[in-house]
């Protein structure tokens, strides 16, 4: 397994915390400590390629078992509205310092408790920061959280421009980037920008030409299933051009960042004036969220609580600055390469097998395959290769014929099995599996006995075939090696 993930601590003091851990939930209820104990061979056994997921170290785990769970802490550092905070302050503070220091970020504000989180804290910092200085003086007001309703909606109205341009879904975005279900969707005005009909890459002239007709306030650039790294100097100068502030969601692709794969301009760190991420996913932290910002927006995401945000979870504040501490050792840039690395491998094994992929490649972590190639929807393949223990998610593609539930492809990421210790020549046998499952797979049909796209008929001892050539692979690599429960 990776470093940090596997520290200096010696695995028998990981396994008897573990094991003791387990023996104080079971004297309460003794389901969950089985449920505990199932999800880690569970979890051992299979081949984990869900791109937002990832193993966090003991050190991350443990640290989010204690009693900091039990404080609140509304506020920021050194300003509550509970007493008794300084023990929280003091892991707040090392949070965000750890995460200026490592993204290079004049800002930071660890509170989010997730990736939405951290996405409305950056939205409603917009718009707050918006109407600052003049017109906020025009209403003799310090800050917005000092107008009334009736002069917020007054403002409102004079203000004018809440349009938001993001990435649409089918072409890899986020739910919060403008989405009509979603609250983004709402209280923007929102319009989408797609990839390129035939090559799936992002056009950043289409993007432009949008902005300028849209003359949006926020440009939000960043995706949850796009294979490609995005130019955010580009995306910027776009920004720049039509009056909008930029917001990067690198909810995704942080541990790329963290590990300097994406530098130059495709650090989006520099180039946004908001930037915000989950920690859970290439990052390899507790499941949470982190908003940067350039300082003129500081003031700003520093109201999130109240405005977004309850009171913090400061036992997940700490878990935050841990994870953020192993991110800023030499090991993680190696393991970032690792998955870029293992990503490529993992699309060429895809080719050269026939399979055809969004973009036709991968220059990040993830991979796009697009499984109608094989006669299946989404649902179908994704089924299908969780009977052979390969646990993966469907996605759209863009312009999905089969719409956002039964999906026409398979998203798959490389950070979890590359923490493990999977190297390319494993994810060329990961491939080879993959279309070995889809290739045996036929899709069912319904019980009227017309064509389904949901059911599907795995062919006679594929699942086992795969199952034992994937646990050569995984008995290799253990996950969390040496920890042993009984
Ligand atoms: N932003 C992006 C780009 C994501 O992919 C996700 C989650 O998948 C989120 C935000 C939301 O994160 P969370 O599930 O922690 O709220």
């Amino acid at each position: 397994m990776s470093d940090p993930v596997s520290s200096s601590v010696s695995s028998s003091v990981v396994s008897s915390a573990y094991q003791q851990a387990l023996e104080v939930i079971a004297s309460v209820e003794p389901r969950i400590a089985d449920a505990t104990r199932q999800e880690l061979a569970d979890q051992r056994a299979s081949l984990k390629l869900i791109a937002s997921e990832n193993y966090a170290s003991p050190a991350v785990l443990l640290t989010m078992g204690t009693w900091f769970s039990d404080k609140y802490a509304e506020g920021t550092v050194g300003h509550r509205f509970y007493a008794g905070c300084q023990n929280v302050d003091t892991v707040e503070s090392l949070a965000a310092e750890h995460a200026r220091e490592l993204f290079g970020a004049p800002y930071a504000y660890a509170q989010p408790h997730s990736g939405i989180d951290a996405n409305l804290v950056a939205y409603w910092s917009i718009l707050a920061h918006r109407v600052e200085g003049p017109w906020l003086e025009k209403y003799g007001k310090k800050n917005v959280n000092e107008l009334t309703d009736e002069e917020w909606e007054t403002l409102r109205h004079e203000l004018g421009n809440q349009r938001l341009l993001g990435m649409s879904l089918d072409s890899g975005g986020h739910l919060t980037h403008g989405f009509r279900p979603n609250i983004s969707g709402k209280m923007f005005h929102q319009q989408q920008y797609g990839t390129d009909p035939v090559t799936g890459l992002l056009d950043y002239d289409v993007v432009r030409a949008k902005a300028k007709e849209f003359k949006p306030l926020v440009l939000v650039a960043g995706y949850s299933a796009y294979p490609r790294r995005i130019n955010f100097a580009k995306m910027r100068e776009i920004a720049d051009e039509v009056g909008a502030t930029l917001f990067v969601d690198m909810a995704h692709f942080a541990g790329l960042v963290a590990g300097k794969v994406f530098t130059g301009d495709e650090d989006p760190v520099p180039f946004a004036h908001i930037t915000a991420t989950t920690t859970h996913k290439s990052l390899r932290g507790p499941r949470g969220g982190l908003v940067l910002a350039q300082e003129e927006y500081a003031s700003s995401v520093d109201r999130g609580c109240p405005m977004v945000l309850g009171g913090p979870l400061s036992h997940v504040m700490a878990a935050k600055a841990v994870a953020l501490a192993e991110a800023r050792q030499p090991a993680f840039q190696t393991y970032a390469q690792q998955i870029a690395d293992n990503a490529k491998s993992l699309a060429e094994g895809f080719m050269s097998r026939g399979a055809k992929l969004v973009t036709d490649g991968t220059d990040n972590h993830i991979v796009l395959l697009d499984v109608t190639s094989f006669g299946l929807t989404g649902r179908q393949a994704e089924s299908a290769l969780l009977d052979a223990g390969v646990v993966t998610n469907r996605n759209s593609v863009p312009a999905d014929p089969n719409g956002a539930w039964y999906t026409s492809g398979i998203r798959l990421g490389t950070p979890a099995l590359t923490t493990r210790g999977f190297g390319k020549d494993e994810f060329d046998r990961v491939a080879e599996l993959i279309v070995h499952v889809l290739q045996n797979t036929q899709p069912g049909t319904t019980k009227a006995g017309t064509p389904s796209q949901a059911s599907y008929v795995l062919g006679d001892g594929v699942a086992d075939k795969v199952k034992d050539a994937s646990a050569e692979m995984l008995d290799k690599h253990p996950l969390y090696p040496g920890l042993e429960l009984s």
